[in-house]
């Protein structure tokens, strides 16, 4: 197992971020909760990403002409539905807030590659869902997941063939990945989330789901559990029937718990917990290969389900 992180991940302008719920420093605090449980033992999974994604690797993705508008300072605070950042010099919200997330998705793809070679591995960011090749939205900059994708495609870890699962139990449906791999038929989504919140107007992505769980706040916390339980291994059975799967995307928002500010759902901490030991399990069970990326989670407590979950899938299956 490997741990993907850089200490460039955080995001910070001058305490401007905290206006958003998001915590923009969950990254740090998840590690130095590691680092004080596993201390120079951590250092034997670490992978470090030693640059931010480039505008090169973006293109693969990416338009340039979307590249260009992420110069508009308007157009990142839409995007971040943070309006102060429009009020903000363009170079201050590129080095403060756009490179951290170059770094985090620099991780996506490091990620993918240490999970082809060693069987799972976390990045401690990423997951950026709601991104699309030629918007960003949702506090979504870059489509990290279909980058890491495309990348390891080209870079010849995964065969141009292979199947590819992508399991979503982030709050709010992942349309960005919906749209990146809209014509991707070797990508097989599995999204369970509030399908009454945010984007629930985005019907072309919820068209594209291979397998829907649709929650609400109605929902306990057990009931969740119970949803998921019993519609994921039946998705991964029909999707290597006749094909072997040869990577899984684990998006592992934490915005489904109880506290969140914006996922409102009623998830305890213990069922944040075990819903991501049942899929990793789900997945490795079966021989697949897979990347955790953290996405949402905006309270708090956000880093603390991150912690709990990694330092439980260390003590499996790291250190
Ligand atoms: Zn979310």
């Amino acid at each position: 197992m490997k741990i993907v992180y850089s200490r460039h991940y955080d995001i910070g302008f001058f305490g401007l971020e905290r206006l958003h719920p998001f915590d923009s420093r969950k990254y740090g605090r998840a590690w130095r909760c590691l680092k004080r449980e596993f201390g120079p033992r951590l250092d034997s999974v670490h992978v470090k990403p030693n640059r931010p994604v480039s505008r090169d690797e973006l293109l693969r993705v990416h338009s340039a002409a979307y590249l260009q508008q992420l110069r508009i300072p308007k157009y990142v605070a839409t995007a971040l539905e943070l309006p102060i950042v429009a009020k903000l010099p363009r170079f201050i919200i590129d080095h403060c807030i756009l490179r951290p997330m170059r770094w985090g998705t620099m991780g996506s793809m490091l990620a993918v590659r240490a999970a082809i070679d060693d069987g799972l591995a976390v990045n401690l960011s990423g997951g950026y869902h709601h991104a699309k090749p030629e918007q960003g939205e949702g506090f979504c900059i870059y489509a990290d997941i279909a980058l890491a994708v495309e990348t390891a495609r080209r870079e010849g870890h995964l065969a141009p063939d292979a199947r590819v699962a992508y399991i979503d139990t982030d709050a709010h449906q992942g349309n960005g990945v919906c749209h990146t791999f809209l014509d991707d038929k070797r990508v097989f989504i599995f999204d369970m989330y509030n399908h009454t919140n945010y984007p629930c107007y985005d019907h072309v992505a919820q068209g594209r789901i291979d397998c829907h769980v649709r929650i609400h706040a109605g929902h306990t916390s057990a009931e969740y559990m119970r949803s998921l339980t019993e519609s994921l291994p039946g998705f991964l059975d029909s999707i290597s029937r006749s094909q072997p799967v040869e990577l899984a995307i684990y998006n592992a928002g934490t915005d489904v718990y109880e506290g969140d500010a914006l996922g409102q759902l009623n998830v305890t901490a213990d069922h944040i917990l075990e819903r991501d030991l049942f899929v990793i399990d789900e997945l490795r069970r079966r021989g697949i290969p897979v990347a955790m990326l953290l996405s949402g989670g905006y309270s708090g407590e956000s880093y603390k389900h991150v912690f709990a979950t990694v330092r439980t899938l260390l003590e499996r299956y790291g250190i």
